[in-house]
């Protein structure tokens, strides 16, 4: 059992999910993007411990559990699986800070925003 990323976070990488995560094991891309490999994070399916507290934290409630992953987001968990299989394509997500070291803050999308974009990936 392990959370995964769907396709809701492309573009949005936050990382107020890796903020939270208590083993390090959301990673992002060392590289670009492409089309089997989107922008986005992607949570490690050995090293997730299935706390849970990264799930509350996404503001695009892009993130769920593995039994309760939509249908529609079923190829979302080939896709984080990738940083276990591809290791050196993947590097772990760091906390986004200033200069002083402080948490940068994050844009709060709006409930329209987050109601569009599970539309436009067919999220349930
Ligand atoms: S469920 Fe816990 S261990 Fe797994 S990615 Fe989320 S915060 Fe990290
Ligand atoms: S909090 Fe959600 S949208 Fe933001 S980077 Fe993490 S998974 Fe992506």
């Amino acid at each position: 059992m392990a959370y995964i990323i769907t396709r809701l976070c492309i573009d949005c990488l936050d990382r107020g999910c890796v903020e939270v995560c208590p083993v390090n094991c959301i990673y992002q891309q060392n590289g670009p993007a492409t089309a089997d490999r989107p922008n986005m994070l992607y949570i490690h399916p050995t090293e997730c411990i299935s706390c849970s507290a990264c799930e509350p934290e996404c503001p695009w409630k892009a993130i769920y559990e593995d039994r309760e992953l939509p249908a529609v987001f079923s190829e979302d968990t080939a896709v984080n699986a990738q940083c276990e299989q591809q290791p050196a394509a993947f590097v772990v997500a760091q906390v986004q800070r200033d200069a002083e070291g402080r948490l940068l803050p994050k844009r709060r999308p709006t409930t329209e925003e987050v109601s569009a974009n599970r539309a436009k990936w067919g999220a349930p």
